[in-house]
């Protein structure tokens, strides 16, 4: 591991302003604020990040969770995992986020784990983890190995030839079917965005994970009330616990007369980002709360799906993974 300085801010706007002197790009950070530190220390550990800088934010009054005014929640940025999980508020209101966050890591790991540490989390891909490889996202231009080489946990939906690395976040795929909004502070003041386009594509350059700018410190996260919907996250893996997604779903679904009247659908473990998927909204918008139609919404959210050699078994697992999570949300 590289040495690196520590400081230990009692205030927001330091943070910000120790951050913003330096690159805080994704790549090759030299400033990283810390957290719970269950995936920056693993990196650092492996010489996959090298900040000269550890900014600790966990001084920060960013650790609590509250109703807002007009309904929905405001999620400190530092809130344990296990404490959103659990809170009484959650589990009513979005069980699916509790679901999915309960999916996830260990009950030690849910403890260290704060909201926005989950929402940057990296990806698993192994050639990331390995400085001895070239790797896209860590070394902008030094290739991709997974396109030819083990790529059965990569992603099926929004891949580029320059990367196929899947987002491995439960709590991020029960956000995007909650439709959340990241709140954030950076050197030019706050900022909100959409769950949605919080999280980038890789394209041409996979090192860009979000869109966050340098300095920018996540405060919180905002879910708007969800209260009367019905919700379900299924997780499927390759072992029962402690284990990333093969592929998951979240479903945040409201069905009247033995309709679909709104519904929300997101899929994880098959794509470069938390992967809300439209397609299957529209086709089950108005239908009748059918297998059939639930088919029908799977097929049209894996539509545009591209295997590569070793995972080409995950676009029929993500489907019945969806029809069987709609179907559980239906029924609830
Ligand atoms: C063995 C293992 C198994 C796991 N299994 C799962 C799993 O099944 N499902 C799952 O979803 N996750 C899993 N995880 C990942 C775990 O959920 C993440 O490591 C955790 O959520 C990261 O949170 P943290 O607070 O520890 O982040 P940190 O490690 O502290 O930070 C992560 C990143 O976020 C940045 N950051 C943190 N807070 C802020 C902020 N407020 N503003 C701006 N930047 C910030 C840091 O600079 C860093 O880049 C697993 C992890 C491990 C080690
Ligand atoms: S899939 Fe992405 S993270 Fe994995 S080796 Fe290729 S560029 Fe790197």
């Amino acid at each position: 591991m590289k040495t690196f300085q520590f400081t230990r801010p009692a205030d927001a706007a330091t943070a910000i302003a120790t951050a913003a002197k330096a690159r805080t790009a994704q790549q090759d950070a030299e400033v990283r604020f810390i957290a719970g530190g269950t995936t920056l220390v693993d990196l650092m550990k492996l010489n996959v990040e090298t900040p000269a800088q550890v900014v600790d934010i966990n001084r920060l009054p960013l650790d609590k969770i509250e109703t807002l005014p007009a309904g929905g929640l405001k999620i400190g940025a530092t809130v344990r995992n296990s404490d959103l999980a659990n809170d009484a508020m959650v589990k009513r209101d979005y069980s699916v986020l509790s679901q999915a966050i309960l999916a996830g890591a260990s009950a030690q790991l849910r403890n260290m784990a704060t909201t926005a540490g989950n929402l940057l989390q990296r990806t698993r891909c192994v050639y990331f983890r390995d400085p001895a490889m070239p790797c896209n996202k860590r070394v902008p231009g030094s290739g991709c190995p997974a396109i030819t080489g083990h790529n059965r946990m990569l992603a099926v939906l929004g891949t580029s030839e320059h990367c196929i690395a899947t987002n491995p976040s439960d709590m991020c795929v029960a956000m995007a079917a909650l439709e959340a909004i990241v709140h954030m502070q950076g050197p030019q003041g706050a900022r909100a965005i959409p769950f949605a386009d919080f999280h980038l594509l890789p394209g041409e350059t996979p090192h860009r994970e979000t869109v966050l700018e340098p300095g920018d410190l996540i405060t919180h996260v905002e879910l708007p009330p969800r209260s009367s919907s019905k919700q379900h996250y299924l997780k499927l893996r390759d072992r029962a616990s402690y284990e990333f997604a093969l592929a998951s779903a979240a479903i945040v679904l409201e069905i009247a007369d033995g309709k679909v009247g709104w519904v929300r659908i997101a899929l994880g473990g098959v794509g470069t980002k938390p992967w809300r998927s439209p397609e299957a909204e529209a086709a089950l918008i108005g239908q009748s709360a059918t297998s059939d139609n639930f088919r029908k919404a799977a097929e049209a959210a894996l539509k545009n799906a591209r295997p590569q050699s070793e995972n080409k078994f995950k676009i029929e697992l993500a489907k019945r993974c969806l029809i069987h999570a709609i179907q559980t949300a239906a029924n609830s």
